[in-house]
Protein backbone atom coordinates (compact mmCIF):
# COMPACT_ATOMS: atom_id res chain seq x y z
CA UNK A 1 0.00 0.00 0.00
CA UNK A 2 2.52 2.69 1.15
CA UNK A 3 4.62 1.94 -2.33
CA UNK A 4 1.65 3.05 -4.25
CA UNK A 5 2.38 7.02 -4.63
CA UNK A 6 5.60 5.94 -5.11
CA UNK A 7 5.90 3.91 -7.81
CA UNK A 8 3.50 6.57 -9.57
CA UNK A 9 6.18 9.42 -8.57
CA UNK A 10 8.96 6.58 -10.46
CA UNK A 11 6.80 5.86 -13.69
CA UNK A 12 6.40 9.76 -13.93
CA UNK A 13 9.71 10.69 -13.43
CA UNK A 14 10.88 7.94 -16.13
CA UNK A 15 8.52 8.64 -18.55
CA UNK A 16 9.25 12.35 -18.63
CA UNK A 17 13.28 11.05 -19.13
CA UNK A 18 12.07 8.88 -21.93
CA UNK A 19 10.48 11.43 -23.94
CA UNK A 20 13.35 14.44 -22.88
CA UNK A 21 15.57 11.84 -24.46
CA UNK A 22 13.52 11.38 -27.54
CA UNK A 23 12.91 15.19 -28.02
CA UNK A 24 16.89 15.44 -27.89
CA UNK A 25 17.54 12.76 -30.45
CA UNK A 26 15.07 14.14 -32.64
CA UNK A 27 16.94 17.08 -32.78
CA UNK A 28 20.27 16.02 -33.11
CA UNK A 29 19.68 13.67 -35.86
CA UNK A 30 16.89 16.35 -37.87
CA UNK A 31 14.62 13.85 -38.32
CA UNK A 32 11.03 13.91 -37.75
CA UNK A 33 10.39 13.91 -33.53
CA UNK A 34 6.79 14.01 -31.80
CA UNK A 35 5.20 17.98 -31.85
CA UNK A 36 5.10 19.28 -28.67
CA UNK A 37 1.66 18.52 -28.48
CA UNK A 38 2.13 14.87 -29.20
CA UNK A 39 4.28 14.59 -26.18
CA UNK A 40 2.36 16.10 -23.68
CA UNK A 41 -0.56 14.11 -24.82
CA UNK A 42 1.37 11.06 -24.19
CA UNK A 43 2.43 12.12 -21.08
CA UNK A 44 -1.34 12.68 -20.01
CA UNK A 45 -2.11 9.61 -20.77
CA UNK A 46 0.65 7.50 -19.15
CA UNK A 47 -0.22 9.84 -16.27
CA UNK A 48 -3.73 9.00 -16.51
CA UNK A 49 -2.89 5.20 -16.57
CA UNK A 50 -0.94 5.24 -13.57
CA UNK A 51 -3.50 7.42 -11.74
CA UNK A 52 -6.51 4.85 -12.70
CA UNK A 53 -3.99 1.18 -11.69
CA UNK A 54 -3.33 3.18 -8.07
CA UNK A 55 -7.15 4.11 -7.58
CA UNK A 56 -7.73 0.32 -8.47
CA UNK A 57 -5.74 -1.20 -6.47
CA UNK A 58 -6.92 1.50 -3.50
CA UNK A 59 -10.52 0.59 -4.10
CA UNK A 60 -9.13 -3.52 -4.50
CA UNK A 61 -7.95 -3.68 -0.86
CA UNK A 62 -10.55 -1.79 0.53
CA UNK A 63 -13.29 -4.35 -0.89
CA UNK A 64 -11.49 -7.23 0.45
CA UNK A 65 -10.94 -5.51 3.94
CA UNK A 66 -14.71 -4.54 4.03
CA UNK A 67 -15.70 -8.77 2.69
CA UNK A 68 -12.79 -9.79 5.10
CA UNK A 69 -15.08 -8.16 7.77
CA UNK A 70 -18.22 -9.70 6.41
CA UNK A 71 -19.66 -6.52 5.15
CA UNK A 72 -20.73 -7.89 1.03
CA UNK A 73 -23.09 -5.09 0.75
CA UNK A 74 -20.75 -1.95 1.26
CA UNK A 75 -18.03 -4.18 -0.47
CA UNK A 76 -20.33 -4.29 -3.70
CA UNK A 77 -21.53 -1.30 -3.49
CA UNK A 78 -18.38 -0.09 -3.57
CA UNK A 79 -17.50 -1.32 -7.28
CA UNK A 80 -21.05 -2.60 -8.55
CA UNK A 81 -21.28 0.74 -10.46
CA UNK A 82 -16.89 0.83 -11.59
CA UNK A 83 -16.39 1.62 -15.33
CA UNK A 84 -13.50 -0.42 -14.88
CA UNK A 85 -13.87 -4.01 -15.86
CA UNK A 86 -11.46 -5.08 -12.64
CA UNK A 87 -13.65 -3.90 -10.23
CA UNK A 88 -17.11 -4.14 -11.33
CA UNK A 89 -16.30 -7.87 -12.59
CA UNK A 90 -15.46 -8.53 -8.38
CA UNK A 91 -19.50 -8.62 -8.04
CA UNK A 92 -20.11 -12.26 -8.67
CA UNK A 93 -17.66 -13.16 -6.48
CA UNK A 94 -18.74 -11.18 -3.49
CA UNK A 95 -22.28 -12.06 -4.18
CA UNK A 96 -21.16 -15.70 -3.84
CA UNK A 97 -19.52 -14.98 -0.95
CA UNK A 98 -22.78 -13.35 0.92
CA UNK A 99 -24.94 -16.06 -0.41
CA UNK A 100 -22.79 -18.50 2.31
CA UNK A 101 -23.32 -16.55 4.99
CA UNK A 102 -25.83 -17.86 7.62
CA UNK A 103 -28.09 -15.85 10.11
CA UNK A 104 -26.44 -16.62 13.50
CA UNK A 105 -28.49 -19.39 15.10
CA UNK A 106 -29.61 -18.07 18.65
CA UNK A 107 -29.51 -14.71 18.50
CA UNK A 108 -30.82 -14.42 21.93
CA UNK A 109 -27.50 -15.95 23.28
CA UNK A 110 -24.63 -14.38 22.53
CA UNK A 111 -21.55 -14.22 25.00
CA UNK A 112 -20.18 -11.16 26.07
CA UNK A 113 -16.53 -10.75 27.40
CA UNK A 114 -14.80 -8.35 29.83
CA UNK A 115 -11.51 -6.93 30.68
CA UNK A 116 -9.84 -4.45 32.61
CA UNK A 117 -6.79 -2.32 32.07
CA UNK A 118 -3.68 -4.83 31.06
CA UNK A 119 -0.98 -4.77 33.41
CA UNK A 120 1.72 -4.33 31.34
CA UNK A 121 5.16 -4.66 33.66
CA UNK A 122 4.08 -7.26 35.97
CA UNK A 123 7.06 -6.95 38.48
CA UNK A 124 5.94 -3.37 39.16
CA UNK A 125 1.91 -4.34 39.41
CA UNK A 126 2.75 -7.76 41.52
CA UNK A 127 4.87 -6.02 43.88
CA UNK A 128 3.23 -6.59 47.24
CA UNK A 129 1.73 -3.57 47.62
CA UNK A 130 -1.63 -2.59 49.23
CA UNK A 131 -3.08 -2.84 45.58
CA UNK A 132 -1.57 -6.03 43.81
CA UNK A 133 -3.80 -8.26 45.18
CA UNK A 134 -6.65 -6.18 43.44
CA UNK A 135 -4.45 -6.07 40.65
CA UNK A 136 -4.10 -10.09 40.37
CA UNK A 137 -7.93 -10.61 41.19
CA UNK A 138 -9.17 -7.93 38.75
CA UNK A 139 -6.65 -7.83 36.16
CA UNK A 140 -4.98 -9.79 33.13
CA UNK A 141 -1.24 -9.41 31.92
CA UNK A 142 -0.76 -8.31 28.28
CA UNK A 143 0.88 -11.70 27.63
CA UNK A 144 -2.69 -13.08 28.94
CA UNK A 145 -4.61 -10.92 26.42
CA UNK A 146 -2.59 -11.57 23.51
CA UNK A 147 -2.80 -15.08 24.17
CA UNK A 148 -7.00 -14.82 24.58
CA UNK A 149 -6.83 -12.94 21.47
CA UNK A 150 -5.12 -15.86 19.53
CA UNK A 151 -7.32 -18.34 20.70
CA UNK A 152 -10.48 -16.46 20.69
CA UNK A 153 -9.65 -15.87 17.08
CA UNK A 154 -8.55 -19.81 16.53
CA UNK A 155 -12.01 -20.64 17.71
CA UNK A 156 -13.81 -18.43 14.95
CA UNK A 157 -15.21 -16.53 17.47
CA UNK A 158 -15.87 -12.53 15.77
CA UNK A 159 -16.21 -9.43 17.31
CA UNK A 160 -19.83 -7.96 17.10
CA UNK A 161 -21.33 -4.16 18.14
CA UNK A 162 -24.66 -5.28 20.82
CA UNK A 163 -26.37 -2.75 17.90
CA UNK A 164 -25.63 -5.41 15.49
CA UNK A 165 -27.97 -7.97 16.86
CA UNK A 166 -30.37 -5.43 18.43
CA UNK A 167 -31.77 -2.61 17.42
CA UNK A 168 -35.17 -0.75 18.01
CA UNK A 169 -37.47 -1.10 15.17
CA UNK A 170 -38.96 1.81 13.48
CA UNK A 171 -41.45 1.81 16.40
CA UNK A 172 -39.01 1.90 18.66
CA UNK A 173 -39.48 -1.83 19.72
CA UNK A 174 -36.44 -3.34 20.23
CA UNK A 175 -35.77 -6.07 18.41
CA UNK A 176 -33.07 -9.27 17.62
CA UNK A 177 -31.55 -8.90 13.81
CA UNK A 178 -29.11 -11.10 12.01
CA UNK A 179 -25.82 -11.86 12.32
CA UNK A 180 -24.61 -12.72 9.02
CA UNK A 181 -21.30 -15.53 9.45
CA UNK A 182 -20.32 -17.62 7.35
CA UNK A 183 -21.11 -21.26 8.81
CA UNK A 184 -18.92 -22.06 11.61
CA UNK A 185 -18.20 -18.39 12.84
CA UNK A 186 -19.66 -17.18 16.27
CA UNK A 187 -20.40 -13.74 17.56
CA UNK A 188 -18.80 -12.47 20.57
CA UNK A 189 -19.12 -9.07 22.54
CA UNK A 190 -16.08 -7.57 24.03
CA UNK A 191 -15.99 -4.73 26.58
CA UNK A 192 -13.19 -2.77 28.63
CA UNK A 193 -13.95 -1.33 31.80
CA UNK A 194 -12.98 1.57 33.35
CA UNK A 195 -10.78 3.10 30.50
CA UNK A 196 -9.40 6.23 33.00
CA UNK A 197 -6.19 5.19 33.56
CA UNK A 198 -7.00 5.83 37.10
CA UNK A 199 -4.88 7.76 39.50
CA UNK A 200 -4.39 5.07 41.91
CA UNK A 201 -2.85 2.92 39.11
CA UNK A 202 -0.44 5.25 38.50
CA UNK A 203 3.49 3.87 38.67
CA UNK A 204 2.03 0.14 38.62
CA UNK A 205 2.86 -0.59 35.44
CA UNK A 206 -0.42 -0.20 33.54
CA UNK A 207 -0.15 1.96 30.69
CA UNK A 208 -0.65 5.91 31.56
CA UNK A 209 -3.12 7.17 28.91
CA UNK A 210 -4.26 6.84 25.24
CA UNK A 211 -3.27 9.27 22.85
CA UNK A 212 -4.29 10.36 19.34
CA UNK A 213 -0.77 10.64 16.39
CA UNK A 214 0.02 12.38 14.04
CA UNK A 215 -1.80 9.78 11.75
CA UNK A 216 -4.61 9.99 13.67
CA UNK A 217 -4.28 6.23 15.00
CA UNK A 218 -5.25 5.70 19.00
CA UNK A 219 -2.19 4.60 20.78
CA UNK A 220 -0.94 4.57 24.60
CA UNK A 221 2.07 6.19 26.23
CA UNK A 222 3.02 3.35 28.74
CA UNK A 223 6.29 5.13 31.06
CA UNK A 224 8.30 1.64 31.87
CA UNK A 225 10.26 0.92 34.94
CA UNK A 226 13.31 3.45 33.78
CA UNK A 227 10.85 6.13 33.32
CA UNK A 228 11.15 5.94 29.44
CA UNK A 229 8.18 6.73 27.64
CA UNK A 230 6.82 4.28 24.76
CA UNK A 231 4.08 4.59 22.56
CA UNK A 232 2.20 1.66 20.94
CA UNK A 233 -0.27 -0.81 21.86
CA UNK A 234 -0.19 -1.26 25.77
CA UNK A 235 -3.66 -2.00 26.82
CA UNK A 236 -6.82 -3.48 25.50
CA UNK A 237 -8.61 -1.14 22.90
CA UNK A 238 -5.25 -1.08 21.07
CA UNK A 239 -4.25 -4.10 20.86
CA UNK A 240 -7.78 -5.36 19.83
CA UNK A 241 -7.09 -2.52 16.95
CA UNK A 242 -3.58 -3.71 15.91
CA UNK A 243 -5.28 -7.30 15.92
CA UNK A 244 -7.96 -6.55 13.64
CA UNK A 245 -6.19 -4.59 11.51
CA UNK A 246 -3.88 -7.50 11.23
CA UNK A 247 -7.33 -10.21 10.98
CA UNK A 248 -10.27 -8.29 9.87
CA UNK A 249 -12.16 -11.59 9.86
CA UNK A 250 -12.02 -11.06 13.55
CA UNK A 251 -14.44 -8.32 13.40
CA UNK A 252 -18.47 -8.08 12.10
CA UNK A 253 -18.37 -4.82 9.85
CA UNK A 254 -15.77 -2.92 11.81
CA UNK A 255 -17.06 -4.04 15.05
CA UNK A 256 -14.39 -3.63 18.31
CA UNK A 257 -15.83 -3.29 21.45
CA UNK A 258 -17.71 -1.47 24.33
CA UNK A 259 -16.11 0.79 27.02
CA UNK A 260 -17.42 1.80 30.31
CA UNK A 261 -16.70 4.68 31.15
CA UNK A 262 -16.65 6.57 34.60
CA UNK A 263 -15.88 10.63 35.02
CA UNK A 264 -14.34 11.31 38.18
CA UNK A 265 -10.39 10.48 37.46
CA UNK A 266 -11.63 12.02 33.99
CA UNK A 267 -11.10 10.01 30.58
CA UNK A 268 -8.44 7.85 28.95
CA UNK A 269 -5.91 9.57 31.63
CA UNK A 270 -7.17 13.51 30.64
CA UNK A 271 -8.66 14.89 34.46
CA UNK A 272 -11.20 16.05 32.56
CA UNK A 273 -13.54 16.58 35.41
CA UNK A 274 -14.95 19.53 36.31
CA UNK A 275 -15.48 19.08 40.18
CA UNK A 276 -12.61 17.23 40.79
CA UNK A 277 -10.09 18.71 39.14
CA UNK A 278 -10.58 22.41 39.32
CA UNK A 279 -7.32 23.53 39.34
CA UNK A 280 -6.19 21.71 35.80
CA UNK A 281 -4.88 24.22 34.08
CA UNK A 282 -4.70 22.60 30.84
CA UNK A 283 -8.82 21.21 31.26
CA UNK A 284 -9.66 23.13 28.16
CA UNK A 285 -6.76 21.08 26.16
CA UNK A 286 -7.60 18.06 27.98
CA UNK A 287 -11.79 18.19 27.26
CA UNK A 288 -10.28 18.25 23.60
CA UNK A 289 -7.74 15.59 23.20
CA UNK A 290 -10.08 13.16 24.82
CA UNK A 291 -13.36 14.84 22.62
CA UNK A 292 -10.65 13.86 19.53
CA UNK A 293 -10.01 10.33 20.84
CA UNK A 294 -13.40 9.69 21.44
CA UNK A 295 -14.42 10.37 18.06
CA UNK A 296 -11.73 8.69 16.64
CA UNK A 297 -12.31 5.57 18.61
CA UNK A 298 -16.12 5.41 17.21
CA UNK A 299 -15.13 5.95 13.80
CA UNK A 300 -12.88 2.51 14.58
CA UNK A 301 -15.51 0.05 15.62
CA UNK A 302 -16.10 1.17 19.22
CA UNK A 303 -19.10 2.07 21.69
CA UNK A 304 -19.07 4.07 24.49
CA UNK A 305 -20.93 3.01 28.02
CA UNK A 306 -21.77 4.57 31.01
CA UNK A 307 -20.13 3.30 34.09
CA UNK A 308 -21.65 5.59 35.86
CA UNK A 309 -19.62 9.31 36.58
CA UNK A 310 -18.75 7.81 40.47
CA UNK A 311 -18.52 4.13 39.64
CA UNK A 312 -21.39 3.55 42.59
CA UNK A 313 -23.29 0.50 43.35
CA UNK A 314 -26.13 1.11 40.81
CA UNK A 315 -28.34 -1.31 42.29
CA UNK A 316 -28.26 -0.07 45.88
CA UNK A 317 -27.36 3.50 46.05
CA UNK A 318 -30.04 5.72 47.34
CA UNK A 319 -32.23 7.32 44.98
CA UNK A 320 -30.50 10.62 45.41
CA UNK A 321 -27.11 9.72 45.14
CA UNK A 322 -28.07 7.56 41.61
CA UNK A 323 -29.74 11.13 40.31
CA UNK A 324 -26.83 13.27 41.50
CA UNK A 325 -24.56 10.75 39.97
CA UNK A 326 -26.48 10.57 36.85
CA UNK A 327 -26.16 14.65 36.61
CA UNK A 328 -22.60 14.57 36.71
CA UNK A 329 -22.13 11.68 34.23
CA UNK A 330 -24.56 14.12 31.68
CA UNK A 331 -22.66 17.51 32.65
CA UNK A 332 -19.09 15.97 32.46
CA UNK A 333 -18.58 13.19 30.80
CA UNK A 334 -21.74 13.19 27.84
CA UNK A 335 -20.16 16.45 26.36
CA UNK A 336 -17.30 14.54 25.47
CA UNK A 337 -17.76 11.05 24.46
CA UNK A 338 -21.45 12.21 22.91
CA UNK A 339 -24.63 10.18 24.03
CA UNK A 340 -24.64 6.80 24.45
CA UNK A 341 -27.75 4.31 25.15
CA UNK A 342 -25.66 1.82 26.72
CA UNK A 343 -25.05 1.39 30.66
CA UNK A 344 -22.21 -1.22 31.72
CA UNK A 345 -23.30 -1.29 36.08
CA UNK A 346 -20.26 -1.27 38.10
CA UNK A 347 -19.47 -4.22 40.25
CA UNK A 348 -22.24 -5.59 37.76
CA UNK A 349 -24.58 -3.65 40.70
CA UNK A 350 -27.82 -4.64 38.38
CA UNK A 351 -31.49 -2.74 39.00
CA UNK A 352 -33.11 -6.46 39.04
CA UNK A 353 -32.32 -9.97 38.98
CA UNK A 354 -33.66 -11.91 36.45
CA UNK A 355 -37.11 -10.64 36.39
CA UNK A 356 -38.08 -7.81 33.80
CA UNK A 357 -36.78 -4.12 35.22
CA UNK A 358 -39.32 -1.62 35.96
CA UNK A 359 -39.57 0.94 39.34
CA UNK A 360 -37.78 4.24 39.73
CA UNK A 361 -34.37 3.61 39.06
CA UNK A 362 -35.17 1.95 35.72
CA UNK A 363 -37.29 4.54 35.03
CA UNK A 364 -34.31 7.59 35.66
CA UNK A 365 -32.21 5.49 33.78
CA UNK A 366 -34.79 5.47 31.10
CA UNK A 367 -35.20 8.84 31.13
CA UNK A 368 -31.42 9.48 30.55
CA UNK A 369 -31.32 7.38 27.04
CA UNK A 370 -30.46 4.17 28.23
CA UNK A 371 -31.59 1.13 26.44
CA UNK A 372 -28.50 -1.46 26.51
CA UNK A 373 -28.06 -2.45 29.97
CA UNK A 374 -24.66 -5.28 31.53
CA UNK A 375 -24.76 -6.61 34.46
CA UNK A 376 -22.23 -9.62 35.56
CA UNK A 377 -22.29 -13.01 35.65
CA UNK A 378 -19.74 -15.11 35.38
CA UNK A 379 -21.51 -18.70 35.96
CA UNK A 380 -23.04 -18.99 32.30
CA UNK A 381 -21.70 -18.27 28.77
CA UNK A 382 -24.79 -16.36 27.69
CA UNK A 383 -27.76 -14.90 29.22
CA UNK A 384 -29.94 -12.04 27.29
CA UNK A 385 -33.26 -10.49 27.76
CA UNK A 386 -35.53 -8.12 25.65
CA UNK A 387 -38.60 -6.38 25.92
CA UNK A 388 -39.86 -3.44 23.90
CA UNK A 389 -38.26 -0.85 25.81
CA UNK A 390 -34.37 -2.38 26.39
CA UNK A 391 -31.86 -4.79 25.54
CA UNK A 392 -29.97 -7.14 28.89
CA UNK A 393 -26.90 -8.95 28.59
CA UNK A 394 -24.66 -10.72 31.36
CA UNK A 395 -21.06 -10.24 30.68
CA UNK A 396 -18.18 -12.69 32.29
CA UNK A 397 -15.24 -11.47 33.87
CA UNK A 398 -11.76 -12.48 32.33
CA UNK A 399 -9.54 -11.90 35.22
CA UNK A 400 -7.86 -13.63 38.02
CA UNK A 401 -10.40 -14.20 40.26
CA UNK A 402 -12.16 -16.24 37.21
CA UNK A 403 -8.92 -17.83 36.09
CA UNK A 404 -8.81 -19.61 39.87
CA UNK A 405 -12.23 -20.39 39.63
CA UNK A 406 -12.09 -21.93 36.45
CA UNK A 407 -8.87 -23.66 37.21
CA UNK A 408 -11.22 -24.65 40.68
CA UNK A 409 -13.52 -26.54 37.97
CA UNK A 410 -16.22 -24.64 39.54
CA UNK A 411 -18.43 -23.68 37.07
CA UNK A 412 -16.24 -23.56 34.47
CA UNK A 413 -17.02 -21.07 31.79
CA UNK A 414 -14.17 -19.50 30.37
CA UNK A 415 -13.10 -23.02 28.14
CA UNK A 416 -15.75 -21.93 25.61
CA UNK A 417 -13.19 -19.55 24.87
CA UNK A 418 -9.82 -20.68 25.79
CA UNK A 419 -7.93 -22.84 28.08
CA UNK A 420 -7.02 -20.69 31.29
CA UNK A 421 -4.09 -22.94 31.95
CA UNK A 422 -2.98 -21.94 28.08
CA UNK A 423 -2.58 -18.50 28.65
CA UNK A 424 -2.16 -18.04 32.19
CA UNK A 425 0.88 -15.66 33.05
CA UNK A 426 3.53 -17.17 34.76
CA UNK A 427 3.94 -14.19 36.40
CA UNK A 428 1.28 -14.67 38.95
ZN1 LIG B 1 -15.69 -0.82 36.83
Amino acid sequence: MSEGPLTVKRTTILSSVAILSMVLGGCSAAEPGPTEAETKAEQQRQQAEAQETERVQSVKAEVNRLADMYDFNAAIKLVQDDANEQLSSMVAGLEEEKAATVAWESPDRIPHLFFHSLVVDTRRAFDGDGQAQGYKDYMVTQDEFAAILEELHERDYVLVKPTDFARPDKNGNMKYRDIMLPPGKKPLVLSIDDVSYYEYMDGDGFADKLVLTKDGDVRNVYTDAEGKEHTGAYDVSTMVDDFVEEHPEFSYRGAKGLLAMTGYNGLFGYRTSDSQYPDNKNMKQDKETAARIAEAMKEDGWVFASHSWGHIATGTVSMERLKRDTKLWTKEVQPILGDTPHLIYPFGSDIARVGKYSGARYQLFKDAGFRYFYGVDGTTTAWMQQTDDYQRQMRINVDGLQFAKEQRGDRPVLSTFFDVDEVIDKAR
